[in-house]
């Protein structure tokens, strides 16, 4: 009887990573770091990236989307003296966290990753890329500062990655991703990540890839780990019905979302006046502010984060056991980045969203967004002065996930090919 061929992707799944034919140094690391078995997106785009062609990906956060690119980018790189890969961040948490992964997994080959970054001195940054690392990890702006200077030299640049692309669109990056992308060779490959896909990122993936490869691991979907509730209240009791939800629940780390920065500044105020140990994180925070916020509430020391939004993207914190929006997010895709802080690498996590009257149109979007209905509270023995006040909802329509576009669409665009 003729023997059925399996599909490479099943048989990765059944033998693990080194069955994607990485090397060795490489399969090391990952040991070492303790990861047992490869994520749906590492098992789809590891062969795509080692055989060379562009891709782009649709990929949740917290799947394991760096090792995904990490890996095989490190597969084909040795000590060069010359930049061979650049990967473009939004946030400069985001390019730290992925150049210490390059770091991490690649501690066992001779490859140099330096980080480019806007908040912090030119010094060090100036010495790292004199050394001319193999990967430079950078975010747009101070990127382009240091290529106006003649600093960084991206003409043996083979492999370009943009990272959390609909984040970049949102902080208004694009004309800089544009920019650096045009000064980089031709000949190269590319690798896109954006978890949402709207016209404008649809157009620069166009332009920047060619016949890409495209790899869907639930876009705008969160994890299903993750038990979504809301909580109607009045405005004038949401600090409230906070602090008796954080008195509630046995809560180890807890993301607060806040809309603006002053907002943030106040609920970690009044949180500290309740005696809850509480780090801030918001962009008007000196770096090194930021990164004190962030190693605190990893390690611990603090038990509540209040940020705004500059905390919802592609950041790694191993354990948030619940993410509470303090203000619903006026766009459902925050809503997705927001919650995919917790339930990361299937734990479970809570995401609890307090809503106001006036709110149902955000609710709405939101819930056509993830194609569900969230689960309406009432914290029993907390005392609601005033009945929220709904309006009246409508059933919501499952909303069709969009991805990328067919390639036919970037042949007819008649722009820029590789
Ligand atoms: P990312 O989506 O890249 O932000 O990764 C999310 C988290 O998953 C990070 O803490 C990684 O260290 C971790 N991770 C990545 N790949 C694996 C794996 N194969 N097994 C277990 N953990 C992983």
């Amino acid at each position: 009887m003729e023997k059925e061929e399996s599909h490479p992707e099943e048989s990765v799944r059944r033998n693990g990573f080194s069955s994607l034919g990485l090397r060795e140094e490489l399969l090391r690391a990952v040991t070492e770091k303790g990861y047992t078995e490869p994520t749906e997106i590492q098992i789809k785009a590891i062969p795509i990236i080692l055989s060379g062609r562009d891709l782009t990906g649709t990929s949740q956060t917290g799947t394991g989307k760096t090792a995904a690119f990490a890996l095989p980018i490190l597969h084909r790189l040795s000590r060069f003296r010359e930049t061979r890969c650049l990967v473009l961040e939004p946030t400069r948490e985001l390019a730290q966290q992925v150049s210490e992964q390059f770091s991490i997994y690649g501690k066992f080959i001779d490859v140099f990753t330096t980080l480019v970054h806007g908040g912090v001195g030119y010094g060090n940054q100036l010495k790292d890329l004199s050394r001319k690392p193999e990967v430079v990890v950078a975010t747009p702006g101070r990127l382009l500062d240091h290529m106006g200077q003649g600093n960084v030299n991206l003409k043996k640049l083979d492999c370009l990655v943009l990272d959390e692309v609909d984040r970049m669109l949102d902080m208004g990056f694009l004309p800089d991703v544009r920019r650096i992308v045009g000064r980089c060779p031709r000949k190269r490959q590319t690798l896109l990540f954006s978890a949402t896909v709207p016209d404008e990122i649809q157009a620069l993936a166009s332009w920047v890839l060619h016949r890409p490869e495209k790899v869907d691991v639930g876009a705008s979907a969160p994890a299903e780990t993750v038990s979504h509730a809301i909580y109607p209240v009045d405005n004038r009791q949401k600090f409230d019905l906070l602090l008796a939800l954080l008195k509630k629940d046995q809560f180890q780390s807890v993301l607060i979302f806040c809309r603006t920065k002053a907002g943030a500044d106040a609920i970690a105020r009044w949180l500290q006046a309740a005696k809850q140990s509480v780090a801030t994180m918001h962009s008007n925070r000196s770096q090194s502010e930021r990164n004190e916020a962030l190693a605190g509430f990893k390690k611990g020391t603090y038990e509540v984060l209040v940020a705004t939004d500059i905390a919802s993207r592609g950041i790694d914190i191993a354990d948030v056991s619940h993410v509470i929006n303090y203000d619903i997010p006026h766009n459902p895709e925050d809503y997705v980045h927001r919650i995919g802080r917790t339930g990361r690498m299937y734990r479970d996590g809570d995401a609890v969203t307090l809503f106001c009257a006036g709110e149902s149109d955000q609710l709405r979007a939101i819930e056509r967004f993830i194609g569900k209905t969230i689960k309406r509270e009432k914290l029993e023995d907390f005392e609601y002065a005033w009945s929220p006040i709904l309006e009246e909802e409508k059933p919501v329509a499952r909303r069709r996930n969009r991805g990328f576009h067919s390639d036919s669409r970037s042949a007819r665009s008649g722009r820029r090919r590789r």
